[in-house]
C-alpha cells in the first residue's frame, strides 16, 4: 500500500512527500517523532498571540529561483530583509561587520584608511572570511582583522561551538564574512522573505494530500525495523518493499556503530513583554557579553502588529542523545571522517535515501535542503 516511508517532516521529508504524492501519485507514510510537522522550521502562536519560531529564528533566503518558485506554490511572502547588530564595546554595530561597522567603531582617519585598503585589496562589494582577512600583511588590515576576530568571532564561536574558529571547518565562520560594503543586510540573496502565514501553514499546505499519511509522536524504530544485515524492512510487523527516505541523524539509524557524531544543541529561552518593541532589529548578537549568543525579536521577522512582543535567547549546549535536540552538525575534519563511514553504509542498500541536515551531517540552510530534495526527486525517484 505505501510505496515510500519518509522519516521526518522537516523540509527534506516534506518536499519529497509532496513531490511523490502529487507527481507520481504514490502513497507515502511519514513518521515523525515530534507532535507536529515542519521539523526545526515549525512555528506557532505563543500565549500572548505572537508568532514564534519554537526551534529558533528561521529567516528564508535563497539565490535559487527554482526553490523560491517551488515554495511559492504553498505560501505568499512577506518580503523581509534580515538585519543583525552585534554589541561590541557597548555599541551596536552591523553584522556581518562591514564598512558602516568600521566607521562606528574606529576614529575617522583610521576608519577611512581601513576602508580604502579593504577596497584596494579585495574590491568593493566583496565578502572576505575572517580567517582569510587575518592573513593580511598590511598593518592596518591586520589590526582590523584581529579586532574583528577578537570582538565578533572568538567569543561568539566559543559560546556557540565550545571551540575556537580555527578548530572548525572554515566554512562555518565563513557564513558571516566581513563585507566590503555599506549594505547592512545579513544576507544578500536575490530572494528573501518570510512565509506570510508562517512556516507551519506552508507545511500544512504541502502535506495536505490524500496520498500522504502522517504518524506523529512516533520514533520510526517503534514501527519500522530495518535489518542492517539483509537490508530488509518491516513496517508494522509486515514486510515493506518500498523505499525508505530518512531525514533523522545518520548515526542513530546505524545504532551508533562507529560511535556518536558530535552535534551542538541549544536551549531556547522565550521572553514575553508587554510593550510593542524591545530591540531595533530582528537579531542582536552578543559575541562578548553574557552566556547566550543572540536575542531575536520575532515581530521584526514576521511583521505582526501587536502591542506585545516576544523574544528568544539562544544558549548553546552539548548534545546528549535522548535528552536534547541535535541542532548543528559540528564540521571539522575528524567528524566529517566519521560521517563518511556512515555514508558508506547507506550506499550498501538501494532501498535507502538519506537527505537533510541530520542525515547528511551538513550545515544546510532551508533553501539548500529544498534544492537537494528537488534534485533527489528528479534524479533518483521520478526517473
Ligand atoms: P529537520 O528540520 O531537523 O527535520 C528532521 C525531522 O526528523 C524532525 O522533525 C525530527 O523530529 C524528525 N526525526 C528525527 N529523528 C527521528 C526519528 N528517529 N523518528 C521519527 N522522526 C525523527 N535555515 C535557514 O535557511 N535560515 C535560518 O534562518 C535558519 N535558522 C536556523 C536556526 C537554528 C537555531 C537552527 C537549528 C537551524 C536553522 N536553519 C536555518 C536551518 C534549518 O533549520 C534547516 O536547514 C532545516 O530545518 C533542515 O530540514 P531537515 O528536514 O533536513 O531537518
Ligand atoms: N559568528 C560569530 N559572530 C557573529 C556571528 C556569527 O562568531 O556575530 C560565527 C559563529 O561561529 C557562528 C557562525 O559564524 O556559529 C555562523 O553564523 P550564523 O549566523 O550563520 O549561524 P546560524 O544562524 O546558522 O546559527
Amino acid at each position: 500500500m505505501f510505496s515510500y516511508v519518509i522519516i521526518g517532516t522537516g523540509f527534506a521529508g516534506s518536499v519529497l512527500a509532496e513531490r511523490i504524492a502529487t507527481q507520481l501519485n504514490k502513497k507515502v507514510l511519514m513518521i515523525e517523532k515530534r507532535n507536529h510537522v515542519g521539523g526545526n522550521a515549525y512555528d506557532s502562536y505563543d500565549s500572548q498571540g505572537i508568532l514564534i519560531h519554537n526551534y529558533g529564528p528561521h529567516i528564508f533566503h535563497t539565490k535559487i529561483k527554482k526553490v523560491w518558485d517551488y515554495l511559492s506554490n504553498f505560501t505568499d511572502w512577506y518580503l523581509y530583509h534580515h538585519k543583525v547588530l552585534g554589541v561590541i564595546d557597548g555599541k551596536k554595530v552591523p553584522i556581518p561587520f562591514n564598512l558602516n561597522s568600521i566607521h562606528q567603531v574606529f576614529p575617522k582617519n583610521l576608519a577611512e584608511r581601513m576602508e580604502k585598503k579593504l577596497i584596494e585589496n579585495f574590491g568593493y562589494n566583496k565578502k572576505v572570511p575572517i580567517l582569510k582577512l587575518r592573513e593580511a600583511e598590511d598593518k592596518d588590515l591586520k589590526f582590523l582583522a584581529d579586532y574583528i576576530y577578537e570582538n565578533v568571532f572568538l567569543g561568539y564561536t566559543t559560546k556557540q561551538w565550545g571551540v575556537t574558529p580555527e578548530e572548525l571547518d572554515p566554512s562555518v565562520t565563513g557564513r558571516v564574512p566581513v563585507y566590503v560594503s555599506r549594505d547592512d543586510r545579513y544576507f544578500q540573496d536575490h530572494y528573501q522573505g518570510m512565509p506570510k502565514e508562517g512556516y507551519t501553514k506552508l507545511f500544512e499546505r504541502m502535506l495536505n494530500h490524500e496520498n500522504i499519511k502522517i504518524l506523529l509522536n512516533t520514533d520510526y524504530k517503534e514501527v519500522l525495523q530495518f535489518d542492517l544485515e539483509t537490508g530488509e524492512a518491516k513496517l508494522f510487523g509486515q514486510k515493506f518493499s518500498g523505499k525508505i527516505i530518512y531525514t533523522g541523524p545518520i548515526d542513530y539509524f546505524f545504532n551508533y556503530k562507529f560511535g556518536q557524531l558530535p552535534y551542538r544543541s541549544l536551549n531556547f529561552v522565550f521572553e514575553q513583554f508587554n510593550q510593542e518593541q524591545v530591540q531595533e532589529v530582528g537579531t542582536v548578537n552578543y559575541p562578548n557579553d553574557y552566556n547566550f549568543t543572540r536575542i531575536t525579536e520575532f515581530k521584526h521577522l514576521t511583521n505582526q502588529s501587536s502591542d506585545k512582543t516576544t523574544t528568544v535567547k539562544e544558549f548553546s549546549q552539548e548534545y546528549i542523545p535522548g535528552e536534547n535536540i541535535p541542532y548543528y552538525p559540528i564540521k571539522n575534519d575528524r567528524n566529517l571522517e566519521l560521517y563518511r563511514l556512515y555514508r558508506e553504509e547507506v550506499r550498501k542498500y538501494d532501498n535507502l535515501i538519506f537527505i537533510g541536515r541530520l542525515a547528511e551531517y551538513q550545515y544546510y540552510d532551508m533553501d539548500m535542503v529544498v534544492a537537494k530534495a528537488l534534485k533527489i526527486f528528479e534524479e533518483r525517484i521520478a526517473k
